[in-house]
């Protein structure tokens, strides 16, 4: 089985039917009441029990049918197994609940859950085959076939049997109930009746029922004291529904290669249990073979109850289930702890009659909620290994791009490992940042100890021309502009010539290796460049430095010559050494 088990309760619903005519005209007082808007029952004034659901007196079939049951038929498409039983004392309802009854007579509203699940299940069959045709899809197939079966007296009849001889009621039948390698049940030597469409199905029903009736008189037994079991059994094969998350990974690559379509089969049973009246032996007044098959009855519902018990007490949990000690146990064996959806709708009267009878149902349900049981898809096999290919595709399509990208590799030995590079790679890359990181730092230290230096020789060389009488402003600027050039070209110089050096290296290193590759001067051209242009430069200095030495000289001789001080002249000077600077 694929997909990851479900676990979920057996789910409990009480009803409370309406009183009958027959025990208003006896004067029975109702003795239940459910608290609004809570799944709560109570009965008499102070016993209290909460369920999934309660529906109360008033409540009509629909609404039990799409609270309770409509789910569960829907899972059934999706492959999930389903069981719904009706518990309770005789008259309380079940046979009305469940529709087991089939009267010809039925009005619309009040037909039970079977039919409206036989009519749900159809209209859906064909919703999906109308909308796959509509989206360009092959429509799905559906095989339906449905089973029948009483349990009386612990004998196993076959309702759908048309040969069955009523009278040999006590001849051992050839139904045998197996157990598959996975806990499924299922039986052996039963009609299965393949039905096509909803009246079909309804026919097939009806037939059953009355078979069960017309036995029943005739044994002047009331069908109450025999548990019906009938089964509904759904094959589908259908196209593979697509995830998105398939469509999102690789999986591009298998539809391209292979435009067919995947189909899968997915199997699911429904079992509705009418069971048989829950009350005690005693109350029915019964005597001879009629306290036999009392006792029976009572066997098969005392069997149930330990079943129950088992699997709901936590502390029992790892003990023997008896599913072995009555038939109706074994036949819902995975119905009870096992791969199925269970509901169990317990019927109780209102009528103050029946208090202790409905005080015993309402314990007995209330231990079934304990039950926890484990669902799941029934997909065959070729679904199962398709998705398991898969996946397997999808990891191994991650390992190629691993080993494409170097991250694994194969030794000489065969033996598989993650490639040290890799690591180093990553290794190296952080190192990489941090070193950028302390360059950019460095180069800005290098930027301010060069604007240092410059400052410093200038102050130096301002001091120089000082002492000499010819300090000046403008000749203090324009020599820390000169000495920044300085600077700056020097520092150009100086990683030219390292990297010049490093050139020279590797060129020595390949000329070792290669004779043929001829050590031209490539790289000096560079660096003679950079000298020549300091050179250049420096007897540009010393000119524009004599020019102005002159101006200076010139500037003093006019002042003495000119008394006069005033702006204009001044300004007029200041023009003309600009412009002669600008040159
Ligand atoms: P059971 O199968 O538990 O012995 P039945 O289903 O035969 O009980 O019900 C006993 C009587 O009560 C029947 O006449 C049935 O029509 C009536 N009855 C049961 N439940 C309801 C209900 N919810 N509304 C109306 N009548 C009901
Ligand atoms: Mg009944």
């Amino acid at each position: 089985m694929l997909g990851a088990a479900d676990e979920s309760s057996v789910r409990v619903a009480v009803r409370i039917r309406p009183q009958l005519a027959k025990e208003k005209i006896e004067g029975c007082h109702i003795c239940t009441s459910v608290t609004p808007g809570e799944p709560q029952v109570f009965l008499g004034k102070d016993k209290a029990f909460t369920f999934d659901y309660v529906f109360d007196i008033d409540s009509q079939q629909e609404q039990i049918y799409t609270q309770c049951i409509e789910k569960l038929i829907e899972g059934c498409f999706e492959g999930y197994n389903a069981t719904v039983f009706a518990y309770g004392q005789t008259g309380a309802g079940k046979t009305y609940t469940m529709g087991t009854g089939f009267d010809v007579n039925i009005m619309e509203e009040e037909q039970g859950i079977i039919s409206r699940a036989v009519r749900h299940l159809f209209k859906s069959i064909d919703e999906k085959k109308t909308s796959a045709i509509k989206n360009g899809l092959p429509p799905p197939e559906f095989k339906v076939n449905a089973q029948f079966l009483e349990l009386y007296n612990e004998e196993v009849l076959d309702l759908f049997d048309t040969t069955r001889d009523i009278d040999a009621k006590n001849k051992k039948s050839n139904i045998r109930i197996h157990e598959d390698s996975t806990g499924g049940i299922y039986t052996v030597g039963v009609t299965t009746r393949t039905v096509n469409t909803e009246p079909e199905m309804m026919q097939c029903l009806k037939l059953g029922a009355l078979s069960r009736t017309t036995a029943s008189t005739q044994m002047n037994v009331q069908s109450s004291r025999s548990h019906a079991i009938f089964t509904i059994h759904v094959c589908q094969t259908r196209v593979c529904p697509q995830t998105d998350a398939e469509n999102a990974t690789d999986n591009k690559l298998i539809s391209e290669s292979s435009p067919m379509n995947e189909f899968e089969t997915l199997t699911a049973k429904f079992h509705f249990v009418d069971l048989a009246g829950s009350e005690r032996l005693k109350r029915t007044g019964a005597t001879g073979e009629r306290a036999k098959e009392g006792i029976s009855i009572n066997c098969g519902l005392l069997a149930l109850g330990n079943v129950i018990s088992a699997l709901g007490d936590k502390s029992k949990r790892a003990t023997h289930v008896p599913y072995r000690d009555s038939k109706l146990t074994r036949l819902l064996q995975d119905s009870l702890g096992g791969n199925s959806q269970t509901i169990m709708i317990a019927c109780v009267s209102p009528s103050d009659r029946d208090f202790m009878e409905t005080l015993n149902t309402l314990k007995y349900a209330n231990r079934a909620r304990n039950i926890k049981n484990k669902v799941m898809v029934n997909q065959d096999r070729a679904s199962q290994q398709i998705n398991a290919l898969r996946s397997e595709i999808t990891r191994l399509q991650m390992e190629l791009m691993e080993y494409k990208t170097g991250k694994r590799i194969i030794d000489e030995e065969g033996v598989e490992s993650i490639n040290d590079m890799f690591h180093e790679n990553a290794m190296l890359q952080t190192e990489n940042n941090n070193l950028r990181v302390r360059i950019k730092a460095m180069q800005e230290t290098v930027d301010a100890l060069r604007a240092r230096i410059t400052q410093l020789v200038s102050e130096q060389a301002n001091q120089v021309l000082a002492r000499a009488g010819e300090g000046n402003e403008e000749i203090s600027n324009m020599i820390h502009s000169y000495i920044k050039e300085i600077e700056d070209l020097r520092a150009k110089l100086l990683e030219s010539e390292a990297v010049n050096e490093n050139l020279r290296k590797n060129l020595t290193r390949a000329t070792a290796r290669s004779p043929y590759f001829s050590a031209s001067s490539a790289f000096s051209p560079t660096i003679l460049s950079s000298d020549k242009e300091t050179i250049e430069i420096i007897d540009l200095a010393k000119k524009d430095l004599e020019k102005l030495k002159r101006k200076e000289k010139k500037k003093k001789k006019r002042l003495q010559k000119l008394e006069e001080s005033g702006r204009e002249e001044r300004s007029v000077a200041g023009k003309d050494d600009n412009a002669d600077t600008d040159q």
